[in-house]
């Protein structure tokens, strides 16, 4: 027996208990204990969830137990009891992770009604109507989400009935039409189940609780919380909390508002309600909601009331709130508060406000922005001129920002196969749900026609930088013959039409998009971010104009610049591939001295471009079969063009053919093999930097990688090599000129013998993308066809290749930095795989004492942010 406890009163708890009850219990009690009306309840937490699992899917006793002491109590406080015909206690029962997970767990209102306890509702309320319009709710969402009974089915008969009646909205059924509803529900609930509705309200609150307990692993909540690194081991709280009635006539209501707004920032108080409504019907966009500001004019008590607290909330949190409150009867209640979901460019202005307002210093501001949700704002937005002579042909609610054009689908799936087909794809839907994640995540914007700017597709689409327009009445949209239709004009499948999502418009075709720039709030967050971290960041930058866009980024330097993409140029590959299947020293050389001159000038472009600022440059790393055709055709094609037989051609082919290209020949083996390819770019390295130094007047010191090493003495035989050109032509040139020559760690064997290597090596650059492939024993290009069934069975969370594996390849890079450390203290140490633009990643990075990350240009400031971040939460130096 422990004596853990594991369900929590309200007025037991606070807002710093997140992770045992969950934000949205943490955030119920630090209310509660605030003085703001809150409807009474208890959280069970999320080691209850967790044991929940490991006791086989099973409620235990202990818990059970505590469950119906803290129930009693609130049965006492209220003076309501559970089951009770004469003053019925009803209860919501609610899910809570540790971090918001939107629409991914259900809600179940009104639980407790059953065919007697409705009747004392009624009696007691003076209000049948109300009454039955609460069990038919909950009839219907107990079905859906705890017995998994098609929600559609529900829907269908509601829609009956109002077809019968002539009538378009719930409100204009009376209380015999609900009535009536209920009875077809129950009948619908024993067709589908065979057996009768719960009646006792215990009953209905333990299959509830294990609902809630149990959508913690739908492939929905997976999917979401791979996308969000989310671990799945969290597990959710769940809170029982007593109803307050929304839906008890006109002077009842229900709303969501948020206390600036979401998309821009703005400081003004931004919310949607509906009156006489519960629960999900305003974001469940089944009426269209009113705006929070008319409020004053329908309840103005509640609205001055209102204001206040949202205040007081947004002071104490200091942070914008997103709040959910209902009305009963004239009397308001809280029912969630939390940091409020927003834009990046929302984010960014709330940040630097409240640092201006004096309610966060520059520090707690940096950690108040997602890196990853600037992707959005340095992403492109519609050019102002193509977008005066374009004519919007609909418009809707602009419900999150950002430009994107693509050809339409209407289906998740189908946005999902054509955006790994490499389209650009925008969904178009009625609205979306839950269900849609993966392929709203693979669109480019989302189009809906109905919901309102907290509509599903708004939520979800602003959390992931997505451009969404929501609630465009203005389109028809057919969902069976996938086509939509906007005054005469008929949309396809497959057509393009472009979506702004700062705007609300819609336009026909494709609208050219420019580049977005770091300035305003952005440019002063960003500096604020420079201040603070102490990891640097550089790019991985291969041609001029990406170090150029680099720079304007904020990039720091070039971490790695692959030479490799300048041999498949038009006008080079002829000569690489002289240069491959030539038969002699001779031959090649004479390929490599036509290479020479235009890899200098690659070189010269990018010192240029990088002005002062370090550039790593690797020599030639992929097998040289990359850069030959592997068709029959194309090599016949090749052979006359190079004037040489096809077989001898095939027979080159053929020599380079390898099983496993990847652990082949490749990185520094070529230069073992081939010293004279090295020399070629070991020349060119440094004969541009000796030209920039003397044109510009930049003092260049070059930093030479040599990729793929797993051996001291293949790192010293190369090095040696280049050593030998370059300080040749130093002393020719006469010039006083340092440079560095390093190593990619890459290979394990690499950083285990780290502290060798470092004899030779005066850097480390870890190459995570292939030191990860290494490391796991499988490839980045197969592991796509079998990583589904890995997260399927909970066996990765996430994918090794976007976020670094800290367990295992983290831990040699760790081992690496010290063991190199030791051999050579001044040694640089960065890294140059994919993971240095990730965020978790780079915090790692920070937390090993890296000297940088280097990344994409695009997610330069996505690193910049994460470090500061790292700084903050652990402070180095
Ligand atoms: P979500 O996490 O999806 O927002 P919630 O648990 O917040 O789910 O519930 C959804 C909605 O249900 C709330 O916004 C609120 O309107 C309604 N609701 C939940 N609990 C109660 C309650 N005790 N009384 C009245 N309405 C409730
Ligand atoms: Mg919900
Ligand atoms: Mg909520």
């Amino acid at each position: 027996m422990s004596n853990k406890k594991y369900v929590y009163l309200f007025q037991e708890g606070n807002a710093s208990m997140r992770n045992l009850l969950g934000g949205k219990g943490a955030n119920l009690a630090e209310m509660t204990n605030l003085g703001i009306p809150v409807p009474e309840g208890f959280t069970v937490t999320t080691e209850a969830c967790v044991k929940y699992y490991s006791d086989g899917k099973k409620i235990g006793e202990e818990i059970s137990r505590e469950i119906v002491q803290a129930l009693r109590v609130v049965e006492q406080t209220t003076e309501k009891k559970f089951g009770s015909k004469e003053n019925p206690l009803l209860v919501s029962v609610r899910s809570g992770a540790r971090v918001s997970m939107p629409g991914m767990m259900d809600t179940i209102l009104n639980l407790g009604l059953n065919d007697d306890t409705v009747e004392g509702v009624a009696k007691l309320t003076n209000n049948i109507r109300f009454a039955y319009d609460s069990y038919r709710r909950f009839i219907q969402m107990f079905s859906d989400v705890v017995m998994g009974i098609e929600k559609r089915k529900f829907e269908n008969i509601l829609d009956q009935v109002k077809e019968e009646k002539g009538v378009k909205f719930d409100t204009e059924l009376d209380a015999n039409d609900l009535k009536g509803i209920v009875n077809k529900f129950k009948e619908l609930y024993k067709k589908e189940l065979g057996k009768d509705f719960p009646q006792n309200p215990e009953e209905q609150l333990f299959e509830a609780v294990t609902a809630v307990f149990s959508s913690w692993d739908n492939p929905r909540a997976i999917v979401y919380r791979r996308l969000n690194d989310i671990p799945g081991d969290w597990g959710t709280a769940v809170n029982v909390q007593r109803m307050a009635f929304g839906n008890m006539g006109n002077t009842s209501g229900t709303g969501v508002a948020f206390t600036r707004d979401p998309a821009t920032g703005e400081k003004t108080i931004f919310g949607e309600y509906l009156i006489n409504a519960q629960g999900e019907d305003v974001v469940a966009g089944v009426r269209t909601p009113q705006p929070l500001k008319k409020l004053q004019q329908d309840l103005p008590e509640c609205y001055e009331k209102f204001m206040g607290i949202a205040q007081k909330l947004e002071n104490h949190y200091r942070d914008m709130q997103d709040m959910e409150f209902t009305i009963e009867q004239g009397k308001l209640y809280f029912l969630q508060t939390r940091n409020g979901k927003r834009t990046a460019e929302a984010a960014l202005k709330i940040a630097v406000d409240l640092v201006k307002e004096g309610l966060l210093t520059k520090d707690e501001a940096i950690l108040k922005v997602e890196p990853k949700q600037l992707d959005s704002v340095l992403h492109p937005t519609f050019d102002t001129q193509e977008l005066k002579k374009a004519k919007a042909i609909a418009s809707g609610l602009p419900a999150s920002p950002g430009a994107a054009c693509g050809k339409v689908y209407f289906t998740a799936e189908e946005a999902k196969v054509h955006h790994q087909a490499g389209e650009d794809v925008i969904l178009v839907r009625l609205e979306t749900s839950p269900e849609d994640i993966e392929g709203m995540v693979a669109s480019e914007g989302i189009l809906t026609v109905r919901g309102g700017m907290t509509s599903h597709a708004a939520v979800v689409a602003r959390g992931m930088g997505t451009c969404c327009v929501a609630g465009c009445g203005d389109i028809s949209v057919d969902e069976q013959s996938k086509t939509f239709q906007i005054g005469e004009k008929k949309f396809n499948e497959g057509d393009y039409i472009s979506l702004d999502g700062s705007t609300g418009n819609v336009y026909d075709g494709r609208i050219k998009a420019v580049e977005p720039e770091i300035s305003g709030h952005f440019g002063t967050f960003m500096a604020w971010a420079d201040e603070i971290r102490k990891l640097k960041v550089r790019t991985n930058a291969d041609t001029p104009k990406d170090a150029k866009q680099a720079v304007k980024f904020g990039a720091q330097g070039i971490g790695l610049c692959r030479t490799e993409h300048m041999f498949f140029e038009e006008d080079r590959i002829p000569a690489v591939r002289e240069m491959i299947v030539a038969k002699s020293l001779e031959q090649r050389e004479n390929a490599l001295a036509k290479l020479l001159p235009m890899q200098r000038e690659d070189f010269i472009g990018i010192y240029e471009a990088m002005e002062e600022r370090p550039v790593t440059i690797r020599l030639l790393d992929p097998p040289l079969h990359e850069f030959l055709p592997s068709e029959e055709e194309d090599i016949e094609d090749l052979a006359k063009e190079m004037g040489i037989s096809y077989e001898e051609l095939k027979a080159s082919v053929d020599s380079l053919h390898e099983f496993n290209p990847m652990m082949g020949h490749r990185g520094c083996r070529l230069a073992v093999s081939y010293p004279e390819i090295a020399r070629m770019q070991a020349r060119a390295i440094i004969e541009a930097a000796i030209d920039v130094r003397r044109r510009k007047g930049y003092n260049i010191m070059p930093e030479i990688m040599i990729p793929l090493v797993g051996e001291i003495k293949e790192l010293k035989f190369v090095k040696d090599t280049i050593k030998e050109v370059v300080d040749q032509i130093i002393e020719k040139e006469n010039i006083n000129m340092e440079y560095k020559i390093g190593t990619m760690i890459e290979i394990p064997r690499a950083a285990i013998t780290a502290d060798e290597i470092a004899k030779e090596a005066e850097f480390f650059s870890f190459g995570t993308n292939d030191l990860t492939q290494m490391t796991f024993g499988f490839s980045r290009d197969d592991a796509a066809k079998f990583l589904n069934y890995y997260y399927d069975n909970k066996i990765y969370e996430f994918d090794p290749f976007q976020k670094l594996d800290q367990n295992g390849v983290g831990k040699l890079v760790k081992m690496a930095s010290e063991l190199g450390k030791q051999t050579r203290p001044d040694i640089k140490l960065g890294i140059c795989g994919e993971h240095g633009g990730d965020p978790s990643s780079v915090e790692f990075c920070h937390n090993v004492g890296l000297n940088y990350v280097s990344c994409s240009p695009y997610r330069v400031p996505i690193a910049r942010l994460a470090a500061a971040q790292a700084q903050v939460k652990n402070p180095r130096q």
